[in-house]
């Protein structure tokens, strides 16, 4: 079934920008769903809403399960951790905030850091990481609150190619592993092809889905 339904969504920026008219556009539970479409068409102002950072000028975003703050992670193209502080903390933020025991949350976040192999950099600040090491701890702290929903805005558009297939494939495991549902913003079509079940494309001025294709691959996907 259906997790969200965008329906007859259009967003007006205070600036008067139009950003999005007459967006229609289903999610479904556990699918991989990209969004593709030339810089400036809405994609990022679709994840804003989505996460309830905006309000929609026309139409809404209908929650057909509920779906509560903690439950939706964001990975952004920027790793955006915090310098000061070591990999495992930054990782270990979220369930911190969320009140969760010292010791549970101290082996969650250990977990997920090893799962997105970096099980040896606990201690290391981000600094001494690559982009894509950095990138990684990104997606492990937004999924060690096992969110249901994760939106990701262009999260491998600033690594280099060789690091972008490798994130992909890491990505791909962690949803064949945990079944979030995602929204993956990209203006890669060899991205969107490789990533996702379905695609979502838009067109500017102003945003729209223009047309929505199911992507079949010669391989399974679970
Ligand atoms: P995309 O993610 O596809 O690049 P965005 O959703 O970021 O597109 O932007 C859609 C349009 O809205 C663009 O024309 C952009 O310049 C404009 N826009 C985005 N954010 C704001 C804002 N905070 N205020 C005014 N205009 C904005
Ligand atoms: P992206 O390419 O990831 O969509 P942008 O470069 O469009 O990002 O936007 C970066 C930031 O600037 C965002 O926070 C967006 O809200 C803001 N922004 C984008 N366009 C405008 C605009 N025309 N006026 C004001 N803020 C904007």
């Amino acid at each position: 079934g259906d997790l969200l339904r965008l329906r007859g969504l259009g967003l007006t920026y205070a600036n008067g920008t139009r950003a999005l008219d007459n967006v229609d556009l289903a999610v479904g539970e556990g699918e991989f769903l990209s969004l593709l479409g030339p810089s400036g068409c809405g994609k990022s102002t679709i994840l804003r809403l989505v996460a309830g950072l905006l309000a929609p000028t026309t139409g809404g975003v209908e929650r057909v399960r509920p779906i509560t703050r903690g439950d939706t992670g964001f990975v952004f193209q920027e790793p955006t951790l915090m310098p000061w502080a070591r990999i495992i903390d930054n990782v270990r933020l979220p369930l911190d905030l969320a009140g969760v025991p010292r010791a549970e949350a101290q082996e969650r976040a250990e977990d997920g850091l090893a799962r997105v192999g970096l099980g040896d950099f606990l201690r290391a600040f981000p600094a001494e990481l690559s982009g894509g090491m950095k990138m990684r701890a990104a997606l492990a702290r937004a999924l060690v609150t096992a969110p249901r929903l994760l939106l990701l805005d262009e999260p491998f558009a600033a690594l280099d190619e060789i690091t972008r297939l490798k994130l992909n494939d890491d990505l791909l495991a962690l949803w064949e592993r945990e079944r979030f549902t995602a929204i993956f913003v990209t203006h890669s079509v060899f991205e969107s092809v490789y990533l996702s079940g379905r695609i979502a494309i838009m067109g500017p001025r102003p945003g729209r889905v223009v047309e929505q294709v199911t992507v079949e691959l010669p391989w399974p996907r679970d």
